[in-house]
């Protein structure tokens, strides 16, 4: 980052800084993700923010390797009290939050001392990766789901209680929740969020948002303000929002699906093509690239030991290696989308979860991806109903140090990650499934639902 643009950033930020102290914003939340999935923060007082866009606001680069319950592992490149980063608040993303009032949130993106790039850094990972898909004239339209469960009480206690018994996808919890769930919406609007879908999911007391898609950054973003919106809204109703895989082990979890179209200008290759069900072959061999790498992948979109409880045959969670046109047991579920609709055409990684850090997410995904066109690889037959039933299907890994085994056999991801990132990653992988290896499926739902 140079000199110049530190400028420009100070004096954008003396503007905005302004302006939210007129509308009676004290204090920015400046929030990164970190490799374990929690999103950490440092907070600037709104008069603060000229000075955090030009010189960064000041954190240990000892968070690359943080666990779900806060201790601290070590990798190759990076651990131990030594060092210092700064955090660049995304000036463009800059939001004052609706449902905390007299606070404003950006994303930070994470340089060292001299202005240099953090090699670490997750958030600059998903625009270099973007980038590179740019350069092969692609661009990719991104979109998170989120789901998650409310509860009521004590967040520690062993049964969760549900404020709401309504059955799943039924009314009767939109009636129960009413204002809850209206004023989620009032808060998104307010922050403009373009919410595409509410509603209950399976689970009891779960919920699900969707957003429009946004680029990958974006909306890597966008999931981050949709969790935090979520929790700041629900804890100012008396509820505790929880959105790890899983509440209770054995039921179905929290997803955390990603939608994704790839680009050329502005055209939709996810149609009008010569591929399966009318995609291009650059489309195709975007997702064959994805659905190939899909077992390395899940280190990085089912990072937790709790991800493994989720991830289960007949749960729509895709627990199969496999891609199918609308199949919610696939782990890649193509969508062509209504013919007069050219948007519309997607498709949804639908193995991932909530614990993954959203911006290694698209990163990585688009790592896959663009690996595959340079395979020029095409995908096998789509597979229709449920493979749990047909028996022919390969299961993706069911364990997060399976996950991590294919991880560390990926030279696609290695390369596109980096050393330091690569390792950190896998450190954090490794500590957690050993953190958990003596734990019942209970104790891991326990310890992992509220963190997230
Ligand atoms: N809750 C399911 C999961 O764990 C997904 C349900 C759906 O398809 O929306 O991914
Ligand atoms: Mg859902």
């Amino acid at each position: 980052m140079g000199t110049g643009d530190r400028e420009q950033a100070y004096t954008r930020a003396r503007q905005e800084a302004e302006r939210l102290t007129a509308d009676g914003v004290q204090g920015i939340a400046l929030t990164w993700v970190d490799n374990a999935g929690l999103t950490r923060v440092k907070s600037v007082p709104t008069a603060r923010l000229p000075h955090a866009a030009r010189r960064g606001v000041g954190m240990s680069p000892v968070f690359d390797v943080y666990l779900v319950d806060d201790s601290m592992t070590t990798s190759r490149h990076i651990g131990g009290p030594d060092g210092d980063l700064r955090l660049f608040p995304d000036l463009d993303r800059l939001t004052p939050l609706a449902a905390q009032p007299g606070w404003a949130w950006a994303p930070a993106d994470r340089y060292d001392q001299t202005g240099l790039a953090h090699p670490a850094c997750q958030r600059l990972f998903a625009r270099r990766m973007t980038e590179r898909a740019r350069e092969r004239g692609l661009t990719l339209r991104m979109g998170f789901e989120t789901e998650w469960v409310v509860t009521e009480g004590e967040p520690t206690q062993d049964k969760p209680r549900y404020p709401t018994a309504g059955p799943a996808y039924g009314m009767a919890r939109v009636v129960d929740l009413t204002d809850y769930l209206a004023d989620l919406l009032g808060a998104l609007r307010a922050q403009r969020v373009e919410v595409f879908q509410l509603h209950p999911e399976y689970s009891p007391g779960q919920f699900e948002v969707s957003v429009a898609p946004a680029d990958p950054v974006g909306a890597a973003d966008l999931a981050v303000l949709v969790r935090e919106t979520i929790r700041a809204h629900s804890t100012r109703t008396g509820l505790n929002p929880l959105f790890g895989p899983v509440v209770e082990a054995g039921g179905v979890g929290n997803g955390g699906h990603l939608h994704l179209s790839l680009w050329q200008d502005d055209r939709n290759l996810c149609r009008d093509g010569d591929g399966p069900h009318g995609m291009t072959a650059t489309s195709e061999a975007f997702l064959a690239g994805v659905l190939r790498e899909l077992p390395a992948l899940l280190a990085i979109g089912a990072p937790s030991p709790a991800s493994y409880l989720r991830l289960e045959p007949s749960r729509w969670a895709g627990a199969y290696q496999c891609w199918g046109v609308e199949n919610r047991e696939a782990a890649l579920r193509f969508i062509p989308g209504a013919p007069d609709d050219p948007g519309a055409a997607n498709a949804e990684i639908k193995c991932f979860d909530p614990a993954a850090n959203p911006y290694l997410v698209v990163g990585a995904v688009i790592t896959a991806g663009l690996a595959g066109l340079d395979s020029g690889l095409t995908l096998p037959p789509p597979v229709s109903g449920d493979p749990a039933v047909k028996g022919r299907e390969r299961r993706l890994p069911t364990s997060l140090l399976t996950a991590l085994e294919r991880f560390e056999d990926s030279a696609v991801l290695r390369e596109a990650l980096g050393g330091p990132l690569f390792e950190s990653i896998a450190a954090v992988r490794r500590a957690e499934a050993a953190l958990f290896e003596k734990a019942t499926p209970q104790e891991i739902a326990a310890a992992t639902r509220g963190r997230y």
